[in-house]
């Protein structure tokens, strides 16, 4: 694979970890629909820069950054100017998988460097690890911003489904954020991992005496899932005005009665990662309450089999790939 020469405005970064997200594994497998192949996945990059471009300003060689889901977006329209380059109107540039400005395909944070421009990268503050940092830049910021946006704080009670990469950060920033934090798992296996990570209380969903025990509890439920719920059950596990955010992207379609939302005058909401000057706000964030990934970091030699224990829900809580181990 092959990365562009420096222009003005970009920098060069030797990547030192990149985390594996659940969207890797649905990208590499075509299950949001047909992947341009070959494809580098790899959105939780966090690396040192080595060059910089004659106009960049921000970065200078040997600072510790990170790129997460977006490398570029048009940083004219309404979106973009509000900072959520994400939601960009012309679609925003992807790390892996997008068309880039050159025609090239993006290719991703497997790999031992990428070239991004200076407004697209993050600052990674002392602190923080690279390794425990570079789930931050997916993960992190995913769960982050609807908390935030949806006011997660003391006196809210959260509930957190699945606790995968995503779960166990949405665990420790609701909890930092002082709110009252809940997990919902598939079983009680990890209960101890949850209670650690920050959650007050922890339930199986597989038992249906949770869904009669916690019927109406909660202000805000950020769901993880990366597969198919049955959504009127955790929408009745709202109090009344509460909103559910679907952050999980599974490929198949979710169903729900109107009726759950309108009685109880419930929401239910999407969210897509988040944009730079929040993805700088959130690592900020992290380092000033000590919070970083937990992380468990592979070779690339390992790769597919971490890829089948994320499939199995057996991951603690984020591959990182070591990316010393690709040259
Ligand atoms: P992950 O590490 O695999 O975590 C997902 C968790 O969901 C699992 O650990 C498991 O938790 C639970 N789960 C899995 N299968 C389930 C099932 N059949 N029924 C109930 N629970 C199940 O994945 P991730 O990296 O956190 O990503 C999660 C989802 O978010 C993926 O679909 C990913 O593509 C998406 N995503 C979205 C955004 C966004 O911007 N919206 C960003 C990143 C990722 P328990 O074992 O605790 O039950
Ligand atoms: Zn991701
Ligand atoms: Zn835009």
């Amino acid at each position: 694979m092959e990365r562009r020469e420096a222009g003005p405005h970009d920098v060069v970064i030797e990547i030192k970890y990149c985390g594996i997200c659940h969207s890797d594994i649905h990208h590499a497998r075509s299950e949001w629909g047909p992947t341009t192949y070959p494809v580098v996945p790899g959105h939780e990059i966090a690396g040192i820069v080595t060059q910089v471009g004659s106009e960049v300003t921000k970065y200078a060689a040997g600072d510790r950054v990170g790129v997460g889901c977006l490398v570029n977006s048009c940083r004219e329209c309404a979106p973009c100017l509000r900072g959520e380059e994400q939601y960009c109107l012309q679609g925003s540039t992807l790390t892996y998988g997008s068309i880039d400005k050159d025609g090239t395909l993006t290719q991703g944070g497997y790999s031992t460097h990428i070239v991004v421009t200076e407004d697209f990268v993050v600052g990674i503050p002392e602190g923080i690890g690279l390794d425990e940092a570079a789930p931050l830049l997916c993960a992190g910021i995913t769960t982050y911003s609807p908390l935030r946006r949806w006011g997660a704080g003391p006196g809210k009670k959260v509930a957190i489904v699945g606790l995968g990469g995503l779960g166990h950060m949405a665990v420790k920033l609701a909890h930092a954020m002082g709110a009252e934090v809940t997990v919902l798992s598939q079983s009680l296996k990890k209960v101890d991992d949850g209670l650690r990570l920050g959650a007050d209380h922890y339930y199986a969903t597989g038992d249906p005496a949770t869904f009669e025990q916690l019927a109406g509890t909660f202000d805000i439920i950020v769901n993880t899932v990366s597969a198919k719920l049955e959504l009127d059950s955790y929408l009745s596990l709202l109090a009344v005005g509460g909103a559910m955010i679907n952050v999980g992207a599974p490929a198949e379609p979710l169903s729900l009665s109107v009726f759950s939302l309108i009685m109880q005058g419930r929401s239910y909401a999407g969210s897509l990662i988040g944009g730079l000057r929040e993805t700088q706000e959130m690592l900020n964030f992290c380092a000033e309450h000590g919070i970083g990934a937990e992380v468990e970091v592979i070779p690339a030699s390992g790769i597919n089999e971490a890829y089948e224990r994320v499939l199995g829900s057996d991951v603690r809580y984020r591959f990182v790939i070591d990316t010393a181990t690709l040259a």
